[in-house]
């Protein structure tokens, strides 16, 4: 298969064409590497060349690494697998840095061959680090592309010389957000950064020039030249120093140590700017070796890169439906949840109809998209004829004659079965039984609801999260009659507001409320208990979650969880399990602390509604006790009582596919993500492990935290989620 092509022209100029097969965007092999090597080889051999330019025969230069090439260089080297990380690592430095010093004399720094890329589109990943290490970098005038390095984002870092060249090139502070944040930046945005060097309108033609022009000069990197300094100094020079303490101390803040890939990259970028490049070069391979070797990294690559992209182009969905594009949507309810739903759907280019009981609140859940536009747009992110072709997709009305020709119909009315059948009904007797219903219902099982509905085949759940526009995850809910037709359309619907979908079964708070439910009520449980409200937040925070389970319920309301708990109890009658947890939430709510939504919950507010610090109030109700529990205690209870509820769905069959689990848990509620979701956290342990541990919480804290059969038995038959349960899910 050939990755590269070599096409020497008349004028001397050899251009490496990058081109993929059978893809619509270059992702880099090891292959594809050897082929470049070779050209670049023949190119520097070849004294009728005159220079070299790199670009690629697709609308994009390239998308990045194909991460299984990385679990290759693992595999192959046996018991070895760090050995065969590190030296493959270093292979691809090798391959850039003959880019870079494209046959110059060492000692004079001269005869350099010069090489230019041309990037017409997107180049993030291993397709930024290549062009970072030839001499320029043109790209297409096109606001659309993408630039940057977001390795980060899947719990890695730039491994092939990214790290090391950008921070030479902008400085340790120049070049934080690209690397530690990932940061993505359109073609004039990254000539403005300083990551690429010219926008133009023929990046081929200019880079063609260039080259052709180029002096000696302008192909030694200015980390050849003898005297660079680095921009903003090393860490040894009192300005470097500032930069490096500083950025010490933001990243352990902003992470809290959990995530290797951030200390690691500070390390290579601290250790790195000491020494000379080549060494440093050799650092950064270290140091990214030692990120892959590390189980967190994996498991992220494998949730947050490899099955989310899986499930977004459809790994669930019933493979013989047709595409079931939505062209027309009609939403029931324009509160919170209709207003936002509606706003993803318009700028998704599907046409609206936002039902509500009065015009007002029709016009208002309109006014929203109205309001996140107008922010769109004073961020620079969007434009005034943006905002009016995605306004005029959306028709505010009470008739419910509007909704003729919708092919989806999603509710977000009040939680209440009464009202959902009523408008149920309304609505199908408009667009009839073909259109597919679905409930955006976050409590009520999509059975029952779908009683209210003409055919039960064609009913189903689609829950959002809020804020919709903000939050990637749609969980798809299956009724027990919810066919196969209405299950495409709610995939094609996600893939088409750009969400990520689970599908998951029906059964009491579906997937993503039932795991987060529990991690709640532990932490309240835990202030009856006398645990210091501090000690049980930062337990949480300090292993990952984004938010305590304290600061979590005062996000959601204390009045949500008092319902929510009421209508629990009535359920399960004497079954309930959480009558501890009610009595504290129960007096809070007589307390008229609501939480954020009354700026009074377990936190208090300012008068701007800014969270000033745990209440001072609550010791007096609930004492705190005198011997505290160790950290790792409140934090064994805190992710067992999520990660044993994912279990349980699984053995209940409300999870269909591991993956799922995985990737909903840290789409859904920000399940510690260096873990790569609940299950993934348990394979980390082993079931062993986790079993020993589940057994040491049910003795102390009771039958909650019982060890599921399911997990008992992998234990004993030495089995992992990942080995069992997933089928096309691929570790990186
Ligand atoms: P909301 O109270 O903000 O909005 C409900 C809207 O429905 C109101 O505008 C109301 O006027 C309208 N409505 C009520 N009866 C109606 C009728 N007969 N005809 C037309 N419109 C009617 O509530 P919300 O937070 O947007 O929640 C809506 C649904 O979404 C609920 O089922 C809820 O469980 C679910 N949900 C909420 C969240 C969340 O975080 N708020 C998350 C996921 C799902």
């Amino acid at each position: 298969m050939t990755e590269f092509h070599y096409d020497k022209g008349a004028d001397g100029v050899a251009v490496i064409t990058w081109d993929v097969p059978g893809k619509s965007m270059n992702v880099m092999s090891l292959e594809g590497f050897k082929e470049l090597d070779a050209h670049i080889d023949t190119a520097l051999a070849d004294d009728s060349v005159k220079g070299i330019v790199i670009t690629s025969g697709k609308k994009d230069f390239a998308g990045g690494m194909d991460l299984n090439v990385l679990a290759k260089m693992k595999a192959e080297a046996g018991d070895e697998p760090a050995r065969g990380l590190f030296d493959g690592v270093m292979m691809m430095h090798g391959v850039l840095r003959k880019i870079e010093r494209a046959g110059m004399d060492p000692k004079t720094l001269k005869g350099a061959k010069p090489i230019a890329a041309a990037l017409p589109g997107t180049a993030v990943g291993i397709g930024l680090e290549l062009p970072l290490s030839t001499h320029r970098i043109f790209a297409a005038d096109n606001p659309k592309a993408k630039i940057g390095l977001p390795e980060i984002m899947v719990g890695i870092f730039p491994g092939a010389g990214g790290t090391t060249r950008l921070v030479r090139k902008l400085g340790a502070m120049g070049a934080a957000p690209f690397l530690l944040e990932g940061k993505l930046s359109e073609p004039k945005k990254a000539k403005s950064a300083g990551i690429i060097d010219e926008v133009v309108a023929d990046p081929v033609a200019a880079a063609k020039e260039w080259v052709l022009n180029a002096k000696d000069a302008d192909c030694v990197k200015p980390w050849d030249q003898k005297g660079y300094k680095m921009p903003g100094g090393t860490p040894y020079n009192p300005q470097g120093f500032m930069t490096f303490v500083g950025a010490a101390a933001m990243v352990h803040g902003k992470t809290q140590g959990v995530y290797p890939a951030a200390k690691a990259l500070l390390s290579a970028v601290y250790e790195g700017a000491m020494v000379p490049f080549d060494t440093a070069l050799k650092i950064e391979a270290r140091w990214f070796t030692h990120v892959m070797m590390n189980p967190s990294s994996s498991a992220m690559i494998r949730s947050l890169f490899l099955n989310k992209e899986a499930l977004e182009k459809g790994a669930v969905r019933p493979k013989d439906v047709p595409d079931q594009q939505v062209a027309k949507v009609g939403i029931l309810g324009a509160g919170m949840m209709g207003a936002g739903i509606a706003y993803v759907s318009a700028r998704a280019g599907i046409e609206v109809v936002l039902i509500d009981a009065k015009q007002e609140a029709a016009d208002k859940g309109k006014a929203y998209s109205e309001g996140l536009m107008d922010k769109a747009i004073s961020r620079g992110r969007s434009t005034a004829e943006k905002k009016a072709e995605l306004l005029d997709k959306i028709t505010p009305t009470t008739d419910y004659a509007a909704l003729k020709g919708c092919d989806l119909i999603v509710e977000a009315v009040f939680e209440d079965p009464g009202v959902k059948a009523e408008v149920t009904a309304q609505a199908q007797a408009v667009v009839g039984a073909d259109c597919i219903f679905a409930t955006n219902t976050s409590t009520l099982p999509i059975t029952e609801l779908a009683k209210a509905a003409q055919d039960a085949q064609g009913f189903i759940g689609i829950h959002f999260f809020s804020p919709v526009d903000k939050m990637a995850l749609v969980e798809i809910i299956k009724g027990k009659q919810t066919g196969d037709r209405a299950v495409a359309k709610a995939l094609d619907y996600a893939r088409q507001i750009r969400k990520t979908p689970i599908v998951v079964n029906d059964a009491r708070f579906f997937y993503a409320n039932r795991c987060i439910i529990p991690y709640i009520n532990e932490g309240v449980r835990m202030v009856a208990e006398g645990i210091e409200p501090a000690l049980i937040e930062n337990a949480a925070k300090l292993v990952g979650m984004p938010l305590g389970p304290l600061q979590l319920v005062d996000e959601t309301s204390i009045d949500l969880g008092v319902k929510i708990a009421k209508a629990t109890k009535a359920a399960m009658g004497d079954a309930y399990p959480d009558d501890a947890v009610d009595a504290v939430l129960f007096w809070m709510y007589d307390q008229g602390r609501l939480g954020r939504k009354s700026a009074s919950g377990f936190y208090a507010y300012d008068e701007k509604g800014k969270r000033t610090g745990l209440w001072d109030g609550l010791a007096a109700q609930y004492p705190v006790a005198e011997n505290q529990p160790d950290v790792t205690e409140v934090q064994h209870r805190l992710l067992f009582a999520q990660v044993l509820e994912a279990v349980r769905a699984l053995e209940d069959g409300v999870l269909m596919d591991i993956r799922e689990g995985d990737v909903g848990a840290i789409l859904g509620w920000g399940f510690a993500p260096w873990s790569g979701g609940p299950l993934s956290w348990l394979d980390m342990l082993g079931a062993p492990r986790a079993v020993e541990l589940c057994d040491a919480l049910t003795e102390r804290y009771g039958k909650r935290f019982a060890t599921p059969k399911l997990l008992r038995e992998m234990a004993e038959k030495g089995d992992s989620f990942y080995t069992r349960f997933a089928p096309a899910a691929k570790a990186a």
